[in-house]
Protein backbone atom coordinates (compact mmCIF):
# COMPACT_ATOMS: atom_id res chain seq x y z
CA UNK A 1 0.00 0.00 0.00
CA UNK A 2 1.36 3.38 -1.18
CA UNK A 3 1.08 6.18 2.04
CA UNK A 4 0.94 9.72 2.59
CA UNK A 5 3.41 11.87 4.15
CA UNK A 6 2.66 14.98 6.09
CA UNK A 7 5.93 15.92 7.54
CA UNK A 8 6.10 19.15 9.87
CA UNK A 9 7.16 22.65 8.47
CA UNK A 10 9.14 25.22 10.29
CA UNK A 11 7.91 28.69 9.44
CA UNK A 12 10.40 30.83 8.09
CA UNK A 13 11.98 34.08 10.61
CA UNK A 14 9.82 36.70 11.16
CA UNK A 15 6.53 34.94 10.56
CA UNK A 16 5.31 36.33 14.29
CA UNK A 17 5.89 39.92 13.08
CA UNK A 18 4.35 39.63 10.12
CA UNK A 19 1.29 37.88 11.80
CA UNK A 20 1.02 40.71 14.15
CA UNK A 21 1.49 42.99 11.39
CA UNK A 22 -1.64 41.40 9.82
CA UNK A 23 -4.01 41.42 12.98
CA UNK A 24 -2.69 45.01 13.50
CA UNK A 25 -4.56 45.90 9.83
CA UNK A 26 -7.54 43.45 10.70
CA UNK A 27 -8.32 45.07 13.95
CA UNK A 28 -8.49 48.47 12.20
CA UNK A 29 -10.46 47.27 8.77
CA UNK A 30 -13.26 45.24 10.60
CA UNK A 31 -13.37 46.50 14.15
CA UNK A 32 -17.35 46.90 13.76
CA UNK A 33 -18.20 43.96 11.18
CA UNK A 34 -21.20 42.01 12.29
CA UNK A 35 -20.68 38.53 13.05
CA UNK A 36 -22.79 36.79 10.47
CA UNK A 37 -20.77 39.14 7.73
CA UNK A 38 -17.93 37.31 9.73
CA UNK A 39 -18.83 33.71 8.97
CA UNK A 40 -19.10 34.37 5.35
CA UNK A 41 -15.32 35.79 5.25
CA UNK A 42 -14.17 34.34 1.51
CA UNK A 43 -17.73 34.12 -0.27
CA UNK A 44 -17.91 37.88 0.42
CA UNK A 45 -17.20 40.00 -2.37
CA UNK A 46 -15.70 43.54 -0.94
CA UNK A 47 -13.35 44.86 -4.32
CA UNK A 48 -12.64 47.95 -1.56
CA UNK A 49 -11.24 45.76 0.90
CA UNK A 50 -9.35 43.51 -1.86
CA UNK A 51 -7.64 46.33 -2.78
CA UNK A 52 -6.55 48.11 0.73
CA UNK A 53 -4.45 43.93 0.63
CA UNK A 54 -3.34 44.95 -2.74
CA UNK A 55 -1.82 48.31 -1.41
CA UNK A 56 0.43 46.02 1.29
CA UNK A 57 1.75 43.67 -1.72
CA UNK A 58 -0.89 41.03 0.20
CA UNK A 59 -2.42 39.78 -3.34
CA UNK A 60 0.12 37.26 -5.18
CA UNK A 61 2.56 37.57 -2.81
CA UNK A 62 4.50 34.53 -3.45
CA UNK A 63 4.96 36.17 -7.16
CA UNK A 64 8.04 37.34 -8.65
CA UNK A 65 8.03 41.29 -8.39
CA UNK A 66 8.08 42.13 -12.51
CA UNK A 67 4.60 41.03 -12.44
CA UNK A 68 3.97 42.69 -9.69
CA UNK A 69 3.93 40.05 -6.85
CA UNK A 70 6.65 40.75 -3.48
CA UNK A 71 8.18 37.27 -3.76
CA UNK A 72 7.39 36.46 -0.31
CA UNK A 73 7.64 32.68 0.78
CA UNK A 74 4.65 29.99 0.62
CA UNK A 75 4.41 29.82 3.81
CA UNK A 76 4.07 33.69 4.81
CA UNK A 77 0.99 33.59 2.57
CA UNK A 78 -0.38 30.74 4.66
CA UNK A 79 -0.15 33.16 7.76
CA UNK A 80 -1.53 36.11 5.57
CA UNK A 81 -4.69 33.27 4.92
CA UNK A 82 -5.39 32.13 8.28
CA UNK A 83 -5.35 35.45 9.57
CA UNK A 84 -7.86 36.82 7.03
CA UNK A 85 -9.96 33.70 7.20
CA UNK A 86 -9.97 33.72 11.27
CA UNK A 87 -10.98 37.13 11.39
CA UNK A 88 -13.96 36.46 8.79
CA UNK A 89 -12.27 39.52 6.39
CA UNK A 90 -14.51 39.56 3.46
CA UNK A 91 -11.49 38.21 0.84
CA UNK A 92 -14.16 36.92 -2.14
CA UNK A 93 -13.35 39.29 -4.84
CA UNK A 94 -9.98 38.32 -5.34
CA UNK A 95 -9.06 34.60 -3.22
CA UNK A 96 -9.51 32.89 -6.58
CA UNK A 97 -7.19 34.83 -8.95
CA UNK A 98 -4.55 34.82 -5.74
CA UNK A 99 -4.70 30.93 -5.19
CA UNK A 100 -5.27 29.66 -8.61
CA UNK A 101 -5.49 31.92 -11.53
CA UNK A 102 -2.98 33.60 -11.04
CA UNK A 103 -0.46 30.38 -10.34
CA UNK A 104 -1.99 28.64 -13.33
CA UNK A 105 -1.21 32.09 -15.63
CA UNK A 106 2.75 31.78 -13.99
CA UNK A 107 2.32 28.22 -15.05
CA UNK A 108 1.29 27.61 -18.32
CA UNK A 109 0.59 31.94 -19.81
CA UNK A 110 2.26 33.35 -22.51
CA UNK A 111 4.22 36.09 -21.16
CA UNK A 112 1.84 38.33 -22.83
CA UNK A 113 -0.79 36.52 -20.81
CA UNK A 114 1.08 37.29 -17.48
CA UNK A 115 1.75 40.82 -17.99
CA UNK A 116 -1.54 41.64 -19.23
CA UNK A 117 -3.27 39.63 -15.85
CA UNK A 118 -0.80 38.91 -13.32
CA UNK A 119 -0.08 42.63 -12.20
CA UNK A 120 -3.91 43.60 -12.52
CA UNK A 121 -4.84 41.05 -10.14
CA UNK A 122 -1.93 41.62 -7.76
CA UNK A 123 -3.25 45.32 -7.37
CA UNK A 124 -6.81 44.01 -6.82
CA UNK A 125 -8.11 45.51 -10.04
CA UNK A 126 -8.94 42.20 -11.87
CA UNK A 127 -10.89 39.25 -10.68
CA UNK A 128 -11.33 36.00 -11.68
CA UNK A 129 -14.05 33.32 -11.89
CA UNK A 130 -13.75 29.15 -12.32
CA UNK A 131 -16.13 28.01 -15.59
CA UNK A 132 -15.80 24.38 -15.08
CA UNK A 133 -18.75 23.35 -13.69
CA UNK A 134 -21.88 22.86 -16.10
CA UNK A 135 -25.45 20.99 -15.54
CA UNK A 136 -24.43 17.76 -16.95
CA UNK A 137 -20.96 17.79 -15.47
CA UNK A 138 -20.08 18.39 -11.94
CA UNK A 139 -18.22 15.32 -10.22
CA UNK A 140 -17.95 14.30 -13.69
CA UNK A 141 -16.45 16.95 -15.07
CA UNK A 142 -14.75 15.17 -18.21
CA UNK A 143 -18.57 15.57 -19.92
CA UNK A 144 -18.32 19.13 -20.06
CA UNK A 145 -20.06 19.99 -23.30
CA UNK A 146 -19.35 23.63 -24.06
CA UNK A 147 -17.30 24.00 -27.03
CA UNK A 148 -14.90 25.49 -28.66
CA UNK A 149 -14.86 25.85 -32.52
CA UNK A 150 -11.80 27.73 -34.28
CA UNK A 151 -12.41 30.19 -36.52
CA UNK A 152 -9.86 32.53 -38.33
CA UNK A 153 -10.79 35.66 -35.67
CA UNK A 154 -10.53 33.16 -32.76
CA UNK A 155 -12.10 30.47 -30.82
CA UNK A 156 -16.14 30.61 -30.96
CA UNK A 157 -17.39 29.10 -27.62
CA UNK A 158 -21.17 28.31 -26.76
CA UNK A 159 -22.53 26.42 -24.03
CA UNK A 160 -22.71 26.79 -20.33
CA UNK A 161 -21.34 26.99 -16.81
CA UNK A 162 -22.99 26.71 -13.60
CA UNK A 163 -22.56 27.48 -9.96
CA UNK A 164 -19.71 29.74 -11.23
CA UNK A 165 -19.00 31.87 -8.01
CA UNK A 166 -18.51 35.90 -8.59
CA UNK A 167 -19.21 35.44 -11.79
CA UNK A 168 -21.46 38.46 -11.85
CA UNK A 169 -18.67 40.70 -10.61
CA UNK A 170 -15.53 38.86 -11.78
CA UNK A 171 -13.68 40.53 -15.18
CA UNK A 172 -11.59 36.92 -16.80
CA UNK A 173 -13.60 33.45 -16.26
CA UNK A 174 -10.99 30.56 -16.86
CA UNK A 175 -13.07 28.24 -18.48
CA UNK A 176 -12.61 24.15 -19.39
CA UNK A 177 -14.24 24.03 -22.86
CA UNK A 178 -14.30 21.09 -25.17
CA UNK A 179 -12.22 21.98 -28.66
CA UNK A 180 -11.97 18.18 -29.73
CA UNK A 181 -14.11 15.19 -29.77
CA UNK A 182 -13.75 13.46 -26.66
CA UNK A 183 -16.59 13.46 -25.32
CA UNK A 184 -17.97 11.65 -28.05
CA UNK A 185 -15.53 8.42 -27.44
CA UNK A 186 -17.18 5.14 -25.90
CA UNK A 187 -15.83 4.75 -22.30
CA UNK A 188 -13.82 2.23 -21.31
CA UNK A 189 -10.31 1.67 -19.39
CA UNK A 190 -9.96 4.09 -16.05
CA UNK A 191 -8.54 7.58 -16.14
CA UNK A 192 -6.35 10.14 -14.41
CA UNK A 193 -7.90 11.17 -11.43
CA UNK A 194 -10.39 14.58 -11.82
CA UNK A 195 -9.96 18.11 -11.06
CA UNK A 196 -13.11 18.17 -9.17
CA UNK A 197 -12.93 13.98 -8.74
CA UNK A 198 -14.71 12.96 -11.45
CA UNK A 199 -16.85 9.53 -12.44
CA UNK A 200 -13.62 8.20 -13.44
CA UNK A 201 -11.83 8.79 -10.09
CA UNK A 202 -13.72 6.37 -8.75
CA UNK A 203 -13.45 3.95 -11.74
CA UNK A 204 -17.49 4.10 -12.35
CA UNK A 205 -18.25 2.97 -16.00
CA UNK A 206 -18.54 5.81 -17.98
CA UNK A 207 -14.95 7.26 -17.33
CA UNK A 208 -12.37 6.71 -20.45
CA UNK A 209 -9.25 8.14 -21.20
CA UNK A 210 -10.15 9.78 -24.42
CA UNK A 211 -13.28 11.97 -22.39
CA UNK A 212 -10.26 14.09 -20.98
CA UNK A 213 -8.48 14.45 -24.17
CA UNK A 214 -10.02 17.60 -26.34
CA UNK A 215 -10.81 19.91 -23.70
CA UNK A 216 -9.16 23.44 -23.25
CA UNK A 217 -8.34 26.07 -21.02
CA UNK A 218 -9.62 29.83 -22.41
CA UNK A 219 -9.10 33.08 -20.41
CA UNK A 220 -12.47 34.31 -21.52
CA UNK A 221 -13.10 38.48 -20.31
CA UNK A 222 -16.50 38.27 -18.92
CA UNK A 223 -17.64 41.40 -20.96
CA UNK A 224 -17.26 40.30 -24.48
CA UNK A 225 -20.75 39.74 -26.26
CA UNK A 226 -22.52 36.66 -26.23
CA UNK A 227 -21.85 36.30 -22.67
CA UNK A 228 -24.84 36.33 -19.99
CA UNK A 229 -24.94 35.76 -16.49
CA UNK A 230 -27.95 34.44 -14.23
CA UNK A 231 -27.14 34.74 -10.68
CA UNK A 232 -28.45 31.63 -8.51
CA UNK A 233 -30.12 32.52 -5.19
CA UNK A 234 -28.58 30.27 -2.26
CA UNK A 235 -30.36 29.39 0.41
CA UNK A 236 -30.35 32.15 2.54
CA UNK A 237 -31.09 34.39 0.11
CA UNK A 238 -27.38 35.51 -1.02
CA UNK A 239 -26.01 35.56 -4.36
CA UNK A 240 -22.75 34.40 -5.03
CA UNK A 241 -22.82 31.88 -7.74
CA UNK A 242 -24.48 31.94 -11.29
CA UNK A 243 -25.68 30.19 -14.31
CA UNK A 244 -23.80 31.65 -17.29
CA UNK A 245 -24.41 31.16 -20.50
CA UNK A 246 -21.91 31.44 -23.92
CA UNK A 247 -23.77 32.68 -27.05
CA UNK A 248 -21.00 32.14 -29.91
CA UNK A 249 -18.54 34.02 -28.44
CA UNK A 250 -15.72 35.33 -29.88
CA UNK A 251 -12.24 34.29 -27.72
CA UNK A 252 -9.57 35.68 -29.20
CA UNK A 253 -6.56 32.76 -30.61
CA UNK A 254 -3.94 34.46 -27.95
CA UNK A 255 -6.63 33.93 -25.13
CA UNK A 256 -5.70 30.24 -25.20
CA UNK A 257 -4.11 29.29 -22.10
CA UNK A 258 -1.65 26.39 -21.69
CA UNK A 259 -1.87 24.03 -25.05
CA UNK A 260 -4.84 23.18 -26.85
CA UNK A 261 -6.15 19.74 -25.84
CA UNK A 262 -4.23 19.73 -22.69
CA UNK A 263 -7.26 21.77 -20.11
CA UNK A 264 -7.52 18.09 -18.21
CA UNK A 265 -3.91 17.46 -17.31
CA UNK A 266 -3.89 21.79 -16.28
CA UNK A 267 -6.98 21.60 -14.40
CA UNK A 268 -5.75 18.66 -12.22
CA UNK A 269 -2.01 20.65 -11.53
CA UNK A 270 -4.74 23.23 -9.53
CA UNK A 271 -6.57 20.43 -7.70
CA UNK A 272 -3.70 21.03 -4.32
CA UNK A 273 -3.33 24.80 -4.95
CA UNK A 274 -7.58 24.54 -4.15
CA UNK A 275 -8.11 22.04 -1.67
CA UNK A 276 -5.66 22.72 0.95
CA UNK A 277 -5.70 25.68 2.20
CA UNK A 278 -7.18 27.00 5.51
CA UNK A 279 -10.24 27.92 3.50
CA UNK A 280 -11.09 24.33 3.98
CA UNK A 281 -11.38 23.89 7.50
CA UNK A 282 -12.10 27.40 9.03
CA UNK A 283 -15.22 28.09 7.20
CA UNK A 284 -17.40 28.00 10.53
CA UNK A 285 -14.65 29.51 12.56
CA UNK A 286 -16.75 32.26 13.44
CA UNK A 287 -18.83 30.68 15.21
CA UNK A 288 -16.01 28.31 17.27
CA UNK A 289 -15.19 32.24 18.57
CA UNK A 290 -18.69 33.05 19.15
CA UNK A 291 -18.87 29.77 21.52
CA UNK A 292 -15.31 31.15 23.13
CA UNK A 293 -16.62 34.48 23.71
CA UNK A 294 -20.19 32.47 25.72
CA UNK A 295 -17.66 30.16 27.64
CA UNK A 296 -15.68 33.36 28.36
CA UNK A 297 -18.83 35.39 29.42
CA UNK A 298 -18.74 36.76 32.86
CA UNK A 299 -21.13 34.85 35.41
CA UNK A 300 -21.82 32.59 32.31
CA UNK A 301 -21.78 29.09 33.38
CA UNK A 302 -20.22 26.50 31.04
CA UNK A 303 -21.68 23.05 30.36
CA UNK A 304 -19.50 20.22 30.45
CA UNK A 305 -21.00 19.35 26.61
CA UNK A 306 -19.42 22.49 25.70
CA UNK A 307 -16.68 22.42 27.51
CA UNK A 308 -16.00 18.95 25.76
CA UNK A 309 -17.35 20.68 22.55
CA UNK A 310 -14.36 23.46 22.53
CA UNK A 311 -11.70 20.56 23.80
CA UNK A 312 -12.55 18.45 20.56
CA UNK A 313 -12.22 21.54 18.23
CA UNK A 314 -9.13 22.80 19.83
CA UNK A 315 -7.69 19.70 19.26
CA UNK A 316 -9.59 19.19 15.84
CA UNK A 317 -8.03 22.30 14.70
CA UNK A 318 -4.54 22.54 15.42
CA UNK A 319 -4.41 18.70 13.53
CA UNK A 320 -5.94 19.87 10.59
CA UNK A 321 -3.94 23.33 10.95
CA UNK A 322 -0.66 20.94 10.90
CA UNK A 323 -1.51 18.98 7.96
CA UNK A 324 -2.73 21.63 6.00
CA UNK A 325 0.60 23.92 6.47
CA UNK A 326 2.47 20.39 5.65
CA UNK A 327 0.86 20.94 2.47
CA UNK A 328 1.66 24.19 2.06
CA UNK A 329 5.44 23.22 3.00
CA UNK A 330 5.40 20.43 -0.09
CA UNK A 331 3.86 22.93 -2.41
CA UNK A 332 6.87 25.46 -1.78
CA UNK A 333 9.00 22.68 -2.10
CA UNK A 334 7.64 21.97 -5.58
CA UNK A 335 5.93 18.33 -4.64
CA UNK A 336 2.22 18.29 -5.53
CA UNK A 337 0.86 16.60 -2.85
CA UNK A 338 -2.73 15.73 -4.46
CA UNK A 339 -3.88 12.78 -2.16
CA UNK A 340 -2.61 14.94 1.14
CA UNK A 341 -5.15 17.58 -0.61
CA UNK A 342 -7.63 15.60 -0.87
CA UNK A 343 -6.99 14.10 2.58
CA UNK A 344 -7.12 18.00 4.54
CA UNK A 345 -10.11 18.95 2.42
CA UNK A 346 -12.36 15.80 2.91
CA UNK A 347 -11.47 16.09 6.87
CA UNK A 348 -11.18 19.70 6.73
CA UNK A 349 -14.69 19.92 5.45
CA UNK A 350 -15.89 17.57 7.86
CA UNK A 351 -15.10 18.85 10.75
CA UNK A 352 -16.09 22.50 9.24
CA UNK A 353 -19.49 21.37 8.10
CA UNK A 354 -20.35 19.19 11.92
CA UNK A 355 -19.62 22.24 14.27
CA UNK A 356 -22.92 24.23 14.10
CA UNK A 357 -24.94 20.76 14.10
CA UNK A 358 -22.61 20.29 17.36
CA UNK A 359 -23.07 23.91 18.46
CA UNK A 360 -26.62 23.40 18.05
CA UNK A 361 -26.56 19.97 20.06
CA UNK A 362 -24.87 21.67 23.00
CA UNK A 363 -27.89 24.72 22.70
CA UNK A 364 -30.40 22.11 22.72
CA UNK A 365 -28.43 21.17 26.04
CA UNK A 366 -28.80 24.26 27.29
CA UNK A 367 -26.80 26.83 26.28
CA UNK A 368 -28.70 30.38 26.91
CA UNK A 369 -29.24 30.99 23.00
CA UNK A 370 -30.52 34.65 22.71
CA UNK A 371 -32.44 34.96 19.38
CA UNK A 372 -29.93 38.24 18.27
CA UNK A 373 -27.00 37.44 20.09
CA UNK A 374 -23.85 37.02 17.48
CA UNK A 375 -23.37 33.44 18.78
CA UNK A 376 -27.37 32.42 17.25
CA UNK A 377 -27.37 34.68 14.35
CA UNK A 378 -24.05 33.15 13.23
CA UNK A 379 -25.21 29.55 14.27
CA UNK A 380 -28.35 29.98 11.85
CA UNK A 381 -26.20 31.37 9.05
CA UNK A 382 -24.01 28.31 9.13
CA UNK A 383 -26.46 25.62 9.54
CA UNK A 384 -28.10 26.57 6.31
CA UNK A 385 -24.80 27.44 4.24
CA UNK A 386 -22.33 25.01 5.55
CA UNK A 387 -23.97 21.76 3.78
CA UNK A 388 -21.81 23.14 0.84
CA UNK A 389 -18.70 23.15 1.80
CA UNK A 390 -18.49 19.22 1.35
CA UNK A 391 -19.75 20.31 -2.49
CA UNK A 392 -17.47 23.26 -3.41
CA UNK A 393 -13.97 22.19 -4.95
CA UNK A 394 -15.08 18.51 -4.92
CA UNK A 395 -17.89 16.84 -3.15
CA UNK A 396 -16.92 14.35 -0.31
CA UNK A 397 -17.04 10.82 -2.18
CA UNK A 398 -15.23 11.98 -4.65
CA UNK A 399 -12.14 12.84 -2.41
CA UNK A 400 -12.38 9.91 -1.03
CA UNK A 401 -12.27 7.72 -4.04
CA UNK A 402 -9.23 10.31 -4.87
CA UNK A 403 -7.60 9.47 -1.87
CA UNK A 404 -8.25 5.39 -2.12
CA UNK A 405 -6.53 5.60 -5.61
CA UNK A 406 -3.55 7.25 -4.54
CA UNK A 407 -3.52 5.02 -1.48
CA UNK A 408 -3.34 2.30 -4.18
CA UNK A 409 -7.00 0.86 -2.54
CA UNK A 410 -8.57 0.67 -5.84
C1 LIG B 1 -20.78 27.13 -2.93
C2 LIG B 1 -20.34 26.51 -4.24
C3 LIG B 1 -19.54 27.22 -5.09
C4 LIG B 1 -19.13 26.65 -6.31
N1 LIG B 1 -18.35 27.40 -7.15
C5 LIG B 1 -17.98 26.88 -8.33
C6 LIG B 1 -17.21 27.65 -9.26
O1 LIG B 1 -16.86 28.81 -8.99
N2 LIG B 1 -16.90 27.12 -10.44
C7 LIG B 1 -17.26 25.85 -10.78
O2 LIG B 1 -16.88 25.40 -11.87
N3 LIG B 1 -17.99 25.08 -9.94
C8 LIG B 1 -18.36 25.57 -8.74
N4 LIG B 1 -19.13 24.81 -7.87
C9 LIG B 1 -19.60 23.51 -8.31
C10 LIG B 1 -18.96 22.32 -7.61
O3 LIG B 1 -17.66 22.10 -8.06
C11 LIG B 1 -19.89 21.13 -7.89
O4 LIG B 1 -21.10 21.38 -7.21
C12 LIG B 1 -19.30 19.83 -7.42
O5 LIG B 1 -18.18 19.48 -8.17
C13 LIG B 1 -20.36 18.69 -7.51
O6 LIG B 1 -20.93 18.64 -8.77
P1 LIG B 1 -22.53 18.61 -8.94
O7 LIG B 1 -23.10 19.77 -8.19
O8 LIG B 1 -22.82 18.52 -10.39
O9 LIG B 1 -23.02 17.32 -8.19
P2 LIG B 1 -22.96 15.82 -8.73
O10 LIG B 1 -21.65 15.58 -9.40
O11 LIG B 1 -24.20 15.56 -9.51
O12 LIG B 1 -22.99 15.01 -7.39
C14 LIG B 1 -24.20 14.82 -6.62
C15 LIG B 1 -23.88 13.85 -5.50
O13 LIG B 1 -23.54 12.57 -6.07
C16 LIG B 1 -22.26 12.16 -5.58
N5 LIG B 1 -21.54 11.49 -6.65
C17 LIG B 1 -21.32 11.94 -7.91
N6 LIG B 1 -20.61 11.05 -8.61
C18 LIG B 1 -20.36 10.01 -7.76
C19 LIG B 1 -19.67 8.79 -7.90
N7 LIG B 1 -19.06 8.46 -9.02
N8 LIG B 1 -19.61 7.97 -6.81
C20 LIG B 1 -20.19 8.31 -5.62
N9 LIG B 1 -20.88 9.46 -5.46
C21 LIG B 1 -20.95 10.30 -6.51
C22 LIG B 1 -21.54 13.42 -5.20
O14 LIG B 1 -20.53 13.17 -4.23
C23 LIG B 1 -22.69 14.26 -4.64
O15 LIG B 1 -22.94 13.92 -3.30
C24 LIG B 1 -19.54 25.35 -6.66
C25 LIG B 1 -20.37 24.62 -5.79
C26 LIG B 1 -20.77 25.19 -4.59
C27 LIG B 1 -21.66 24.39 -3.67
Amino acid sequence: MQTFAFDPVEMPEGTSEFRAEVRAFLRDELGSAPAERRANSWSVFDATFSRKLARRGWIGMTWPKRYGGSERSALERYVLLEELLAAGAPVGAHWIADRQSGPALLRYGTEAQRERYLPAIAQGECFFCIGMSEPNAGSDLASVRTRGVKTGEGWRITGQKVWTTHAQQAHTMIALVRTGDGNDVAPEAPAAPAPRGGASALGRPGGGPKRHEGLTQFLIDMNTPGITVRPIPDLVGDVHFNEVFFDEVLVPHDRLLGQEGQGWQQCTSELSLERSGPERYLSSHALFVELLRAAAAPGGRTSEAMQQLLGCAVAELWTLRQMSLSVAGQLAAGRDPAVEAAIVKDLGNSFEQALPRRAQAVADAGLALEDDAPLARVLALLLQTSPSFSLRGGTREILRGIIARGLGLR
